[in-house]
């Protein structure tokens, strides 16, 4: 990465926080994304134990009033309750939104925002997306009377050829998964509002620490909260946040009262109490990767390299402009084919083989066997998330991975 880009990084990491936020004009808004990452979720502190840290609210069900108004803000854990809305506000200000909505997975929260699309919507979406949102589209697009088309969303051509007068919603995955492609997120904004339609971005890979497409353009960012915002691989969750407060807001809040995908109290707690050291985590993670991208690219036995911060990357410019760093994950492709790849895979001792990402444990993964048949991902790329071990020892742990 030349210099002009590591000084890039450093000062878009200062600057301040601009949330287009409803909510009252508090000090928040002028405070810098990694204070608002700890202090996001308010909790009303109990006056009799002085907590700091929040409690877990198990109940499932609140008093309310005799004609079932909510005296005390809540009825039933599944239409809202006080961990998730604590974890709501947290996502809203820390990815720039009006509002949040907590899942119980990320693809629970896609599956939500897609069946709140009007009846009939054409859906565009990444010719390399997440492998569940391309199940979800062929195998139950047309149940629902709906369409998708599938396009390479880093040519805004072919987006914009692609649209239908019945396109409702661009899907966007940036950088994607699992070829780590770079979507110009600000061009696909301005597409999607000319077309009458939504964009909506998978920010899972990049977090809110790396980039906010909310405040590029977009009008939903969805997440699966299972990986870098629980962070430690041991919750699961899924979330979408909202530009803005409207019918289609209105809507995905319906369909999650109704289908249930609602995050659990408990799970709520866990993923905001990943949240307060999303900002820290990430500097280290994207160091590591930088540094397991440079070490690959320069190996005789790695034939590309897919990691948006290195120089040779096809969406390296835009990837400068649109992130403030280039994030934890990256995939590589082994000289030999997929045997060979498979053969890294078998020898890594200190990675651990895995599917899944975010977690403070480096993870590697030959990704066309987790998408299983029909995997249009090559068979000889693996997919590592990148860890917080000392770079050195991940190096060498994969340099006699690689070893003939
Ligand atoms: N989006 C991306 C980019 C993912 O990597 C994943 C899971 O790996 C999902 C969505 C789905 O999330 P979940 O597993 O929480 O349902």
């Amino acid at each position: 990465m030349s210099r002009a880009n590591v000084e890039g990084v450093t000062l878009a990491n200062r600057r301040l926080f601009r949330p287009h936020l409803a909510a009252p004009a508090t000090i928040m808004t002028l405070m810098h994304f990694e204070t608002l990452a700890v202090h996001g979720g308010t909790h009303a502190r109990d006056e009799k134990t002085g907590d700091v840290a929040p409690p877990i609210h198990l109940s499932t069900t609140f008093v309310h009033s005799a004609d079932s108004q909510p005296d005390h803000g809540y009825i039933y854990v599944r239409d809202s309750n006080p961990n998730g809305a604590q974890l709501e506000e947290s996502l809203a200000r820390i990815e720039s939104g009006r509002a949040a909505l907590a899942f119980s997975s990320g693809m629970a929260a896609a599956t939500a925002a897609l069946q709140s699309l009007p009846p009939g919507s054409h859906v565009l979406l990444p010719d390399d997306s997440y492998y569940g949102v391309r199940a979800l589209a062929n195998e139950y697009f047309p149940r629902w009377g709906m369409s998708a088309t599938f396009v390479p969303m880093e040519d805004l051509d072919a987006v914009r050829a692609a649209l239908r007068d019945t396109t409702r919603a661009i899907w966007a995955e940036s950088p994607s998964n699992p070829l780590m492609k770079v979507v110009d997120l600000a061009g696909l904004g301005t597409i999607a509002g000319a077309a009458g339609a939504r964009l909506f971005v998978d920010n899972t890979f990049a977090t809110p620490a790396l980039q906010r497409p909310l405040e590029l353009g977009a009008h939903v960012v969805m997440h699966s909260t299972t990986k870098y915002l629980g962070g430690h691989s041991d919750v699961q969750g899924g979330a979408l946040v909202f530009a803005g407060i409207d019918d289609f807001f209105d809507a995905v809040a319906h369909t999650r009262k109704i289908t249930g995908g609602v995050a659990a109290p408990f799970n709520s707690w866990l993923i905001l109490r990943g949240i307060r050291s999303l900002p820290a985590r990430l500097r280290v993670h994207c160091e590591n990767a930088r540094a397991l991208a440079v070490f690959l690219e320069g190996h005789p036995r790695v034939e590309a390299v897919h990691y948006p911060g290195l120089a040779s990357h096809p969406g390296h410019a835009i990837a400068a402009r649109q992130m403030h760093d280039f994030g934890g994950m990256l995939s590589f492709r082994v000289k030999g084919g997929r045997e060979a790849a498979l053969a890294v895979c078998g020898k890594v001792n200190l990675l651990t083989v895995a599917t899944s990402l975010g977690g403070t444990e480096t993870l590697i993964e030959h990704r066309a066997s987790s998408e299983g048949p029909g995997s249009p991902t090559p068979q000889n790329l693996l997919r590592m998330s990148v860890g917080l071990e000392h770079p050195q020892d991940l190096i060498e742990d994969l340099a006699q991975a690689l070893e003939a």
